[in-house]
């Protein structure tokens, strides 16, 4: 369940970048809920009314506004209501939950109008999993609501991905996948594609909400993290950018499926961690969300693994607090939804953080569900779209 109503964050749009002009301000209100006519355009907006009559009737030619005339009782002109079209624009976005492939379809309101998903064995190599992407795009597509125009695909992805030519290196899922073009397999489609990091996207709703340079570290079946300094600055970095996961922290350590030994992950990730700590009711390939459900009322505080993992998360998150000094670091994954787990980690990272008696000014648990994060990863999409869309 989304714990943030979507109206909180459509205030802040746009988010990636400026306002274009004061048609989009006028189309931005109608599309929050903050004005229902052309009248309350004016007052709220304090726009003269002939320029908003100028500007409604170019939103309701792009088809972004429709007018509702509706006959008013007794005498008087009939009332004229104005709605949003929030499926005029919609995006694609891909991600990997689990052993499985999803795709979305988002609108600009945040909604998800379309959703398939189709598993992947972990033999898949590129061909198959291409398959599975064109074969989802196909489906999904089926839910395009009529006059409605794609702005784009985005791809969410975890791993090792590179941006500019739009190949995905590696992911630990498929390890059989290596390099898959993804531009190349779009290529018969006119629309935009992007790759994005998972962590981002959920991080740009984070900033969204609370504006404060923030830290946000996953720690689930991976370890990493994403910063940003506001919702339109968040740090890219090169292909690998956050995965602290391959941190060597051991010379003892056992072998990481990165090739090398020694890596926090090896200590700390559900991959290694999952049996020592919950023996059967750990299956490898569960999903996150399922897992912190398992975690969450269990007192598992004298486990041996459980310790060593808190130990060595707490002092990779210092570590990392220790290159961007953020206001707020906020952990995400399912191990913090167990509140001893969290308790632990919270008390060691506050000793080790602690530089010149300075202390980081908030420190929190993710509450961003799924959903919000794959808004998170469509709305640059949609915000190009609709400046595209405004400007034609
Ligand atoms: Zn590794």
């Amino acid at each position: 369940m989304d714990k943030t109503p979507v109206s909180d964050f459509l205030a802040h749009l746009p988010v990636t970048r400026a306002v274009l002009d004061d048609r989009e301000r006028v189309f931005l209100a109608v599309l929050r809920g903050q004005v229902h006519s052309r009248s309350e355009a004016t007052r709220t907006l304090s726009i003269r009314s002939t320029t908003i009559s100028d500007h409604v009737a170019d939103l309701l030619e792009r088809r972004l506004l429709t007018e509702e005339i509706s006959a008013r009782a007794g005498r008087g002109r009939p009332l004229r209501t104005l709605h949003a079209c929030a499926e005029r624009l919609v995006t694609l976005v891909f991600q990997v939950i689990s052993q499985s492939v999803h795709v979305f379809m988002v609108n600009l309101s945040a909604e998800i109008i379309g959703h398939e998903k189709a598993e992947a064995s972990p033999e898949s190599d590129n061909e198959a999993l291409g398959a599975i992407f064109l074969r989802l795009y196909q489906t999904v597509m089926r839910a395009l609501p009529a006059g409605a125009d794609l702005a784009g695909i985005v791809f969410s992805l975890g791993g090792v991905f590179d941006r500019t030519t739009h190949r995905w290196i590696h992911t630990s899922r498929w390890p059989k996948m290596h390099n898959l073009d993804i531009q190349h397999l779009f290529s018969g489609e006119k629309h935009p594609i992007s790759l994005s990091r998972t962590l981002d996207n959920e991080l740009r709703i984070h900033m969204l909400l609370q504006r404060q340079s923030t830290l946000l570290l996953h720690w689930g079946y991976g370890v990493g993290f994403a910063f940003g300094q506001s919702s339109d600055r968040i740090v890219e970095g090169g292909s690998a950018f956050g995965e602290i996961g391959h941190w060597r922290v051991t010379d003892q350590g056992t072998s990481c499926h990165c090739g090398q030994t020694g890596c926090l992950e090896t200590l700390t990730a559900l991959w290694s961690i999952g049996t020592p700590i919950l023996g059967e009711d750990f299956r490898a390939g569960d999903e996150e969300e399922h897992i912190a459900q398992v975690l969450k009322d269990k007192d598992i505080t004298d486990n041996d693994a459980i310790q060593q993992a808190v130990e060595h998360m707490s002092t990779a998150a210092s570590n990392v607090c220790r290159v961007f000094f953020p206001d707020r670091l906020v952990v995400s994954g399912p191990f913090v939804q167990n509140q001893r787990i969290w308790q632990s980690f919270r008390e060691r990272f506050e000793q080790k953080n602690r530089f010149f008696s300075q202390e980081i000014q908030s420190l929190t648990v993710s509450q961003v569900s799924r959903d919000l994060g794959i808004y998170g990863a469509a709305l640059p999409i949609l915000e190009q779209g609709l400046a595209a869309l405004l400007l034609d």
